[in-house]
């Protein structure tokens, strides 16, 4: 979708995928994505946005007066996962032009006290952002990995893979708080699916290696599996469906498919 390292005209992403065309968060409507605007002018009061020494990267939240609120682009930033929406970190570099850092998943934020404008103290939300890469997980689903989740029964998989811990204290713990939460789905998925494909309802073509139906966990709305995910975006798929959902011709109509499906799965569920 965006090339890492490369410059784009801010003003054309907006033309192709629409979002506010300033400020430092631009949730467009249409698509599944959140775009993040790094070193604009005005989020520099007081707090500077930045990378840590643990691979993360800060980023101040959005509103440039007065306490910080957990509405509009804060709330998008923090429900990302749940909204099933991709975030993509651009810096700003010279007037109108942005480079594209890459995909991030928010692990956590912190709230801090920092001078506005006028000099008065408000509190602010800054996030912790982690490049997506360092979640990717394989396709196949390691059984003898995911050992702790596989004992359990669904809905206590469901409620692991619910939690999550973004407020906890240090960075290392949310990352591991984000792993957690993504094993757990992704066994969730595999069996809630027993051993049937979700998209074509066939058995599982073969059995790996460890005995187990294969099947797939597949991200129904965003671009990339692994990282954060909710049940709700996730199904269990065997391979051949799962390639049609991200390469064939009618992969859009495909997804949404997928999508009505795991409604109706998660309704029966919970109902
Ligand atoms: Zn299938
Ligand atoms: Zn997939």
């Amino acid at each position: 979708m965006f090339v890492i390292g490369q410059s784009y005209v801010r003003r054309d992403l907006h033309a192709r995928y629409g979002g506010q065309t300033q400020g430092g968060v631009s949730t467009p409507a249409s698509y599944p994505v959140i775009l993040l605007f790094t070193g604009e002018q005005g989020q520099q009061y007081g707090y500077q946005d930045g990378w840590t020494d643990d691979d993360a990267f800060l980023f101040g939240g959005e509103g440039q007066s007065g306490d910080m609120t957990f509405t509009r682009g804060n709330r998008a930033i923090l429900n990302h996962a749940e909204e099933g929406k991709d975030l993509h970190l651009f810096e700003s570099t010279r007037k109108g032009m942005v480079r594209y850092v890459g995909q991030m998943v928010c692990t956590g934020y912190e709230e801090r006290l920092s001078p506005d404008r006028a000099g008065l103290l408000r509190k602010v939300f800054v996030f912790e952002l982690v490049p997506v890469s360092a979640f990717i997980s394989q396709v196949h689903v390691d059984h003898s990995l995911e050992d702790d989740h596989w004992d359990q029964p669904l809905s206590v998989l469901r409620d692991r893979a619910l939690s999550l811990t973004l407020n906890a204290h240090d960075s290392l713990a949310r990352k591991q708080s984000v792993r957690y939460r993504s094993g757990a789905i992704r066994v969730y998925v595999l069996k809630r699916a027993a051993g049937i494909c979700e998209g074509c309802g066939q058995m599982a073509p073969f059995a790996d290696c460890q005995g187990m139906p294969y099947l797939e966990p597949h991200h129904i709305r965003r671009l990339t599996d692994g990282g954060p995910d909710h049940p709700h975006w996730v199904i269990a798929l065997c391979p051949v469906c799962h390639r049609r959902a991200h390469f064939g011709e009618d992969s859009r109509d495909f997804n949404a498919m997928l999508a009505r499906i795991v409604q109706d799965i998660e309704a029966s569920l919970s109902a």
